[in-house]
């Protein structure tokens, strides 16, 4: 076998694999294909309901982020609470289970709907399609939702039937909260969006600490850091020497938005510790990101920071270096 050179030897490994396992030197137990179909039916199903766990936690955890801080944002828009699926929120494969198990199909239908919001107090359900004027399932871009919830009735087709309902809207950042399946441990923020892998909704311990990550990523997009990493880009062939700053101006920030939603700041930095036993390479190595340690006692002296503010009752704001440019309304 020494002298099979690679190309024939991946060759000869795919015939003995479709030839009834020659080759092996085990008899393997024989499964049948109705206990694979239904394996792979309970499979999907379990993901499927981690999904819809999940974003029924993150929209819960972001709804307090983007509305209390909407004072504060440079992006806002009406917004009632509630999180549309359609099919083609799945990847593919998932698709068909995804219709089967959580009810999506070609529509835009209210997948979640925040506790405490417009939409829960107004009676909105899940599987609630919004309708437009023309009573057509609506577009459910940011300008459209101004325009739907510009007169406080929305009509739903809920079955066969239309329903009109009454909400008062409140205002919201405008950034979309966003699940990426990934075990990868991370969040980010792209000017539109705040997208939270998986991995992620799997190692925060607490809606305070889920409220942190999306506090910085929020930061991110209200900061402009998006738009001023881009400038950097191009001026320096890559080189995003701006980042680390970034980091710690996000984490700063995001730290207030997260008091002003009504989070208690208390202990959530001891996320930067727990990160680093399971990623130490995090606690000396800065190359774009502040280390664990770093962030770690910045956000305790911004929490600090807060604590006082809040004893004084002055307002709930980052310290601007140009004072101007801080104002709470
Ligand atoms: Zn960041």
């Amino acid at each position: 076998m020494i002298d099979i050179r690679p190309i024939a030897l991946t060759a000869l490994i795919l015939s003995t694999a479709l030839g009834a396992c020659a080759g092996l030197d085990t008899r393997l137990p024989d499964i049948e294909a109705p206990d694979l179909a239904a394996e792979t039916q309970f499979q999907e199903t379990e993901a499927l309901r981690k999904i819809e766990s999940d974003a029924g936690i993150y929209l819960n955890a972001g709804w307090p982020v983007l509305t209390a801080n909407a004072p504060l944002c440079p992006k806002t828009r009406a917004a009632i609470g509630v999180k549309t699926h359609s099919l083609k929120s799945y990847s593919k494969r998932l698709r068909s289970a995804a219709g089967r198990v959580l009810g999506a199909d070609e529509y835009p239908r209210i997948f979640h709907i925040a506790d405490g919001s417009p939409a829960a107090f107004a009676g909105f359900k899940r599987g609630d399609i919004i309708l437009n004027d023309e009573n057509e399932p609506a577009k459910l871009g940011s300008k459209n939702w101004n325009t739907l919830l510009a007169d406080d009735t929305v009509t739903v087709r809920r079955g066969a039937e239309n329903i009109s309902l009454n909400v008062t809207p409140v205002m919201s950042c405008d950034y979309n909260l966003r699940l990426r399946n990934s075990t990868v441990i991370n969040a980010f923020a792209d000017g539109r969006n705040i997208t939270m892998t998986t991995g992620m909704m799997d190692f925060v311990q607490s809606d305070s600490e889920l409220a942190l990550i999306i506090g910085h990523e929020l930061a991110h997009n209200t900061m402009g850091h998006i738009r001023k990493t881009v400038g950097n880009y191009i001026l320096s062939f890559g080189a995003t020497r701006h980042t680390r700053p970034f980091e710690s101006e996000a984490d700063y920030v995001g730290l207030y938005y997260l008091v002003r939603a009504g989070y208690s700041p208390e202990g959530v930095e001891s996320f930067w510790q727990r990160l680093s036993t399971i990623a130490p390479k995090g606690i000396s190595r800065a190359k774009t990101h502040p280390t664990f340690p770093d962030r770690y006692l910045r956000i305790k002296a911004a929490r600090d920071e807060i604590l006082a503010k809040q004893k004084t009752g002055a307002a709930l704001v980052p310290n601007f270096i140009n004072k101007d440019s801080a104002s709470d309304s």
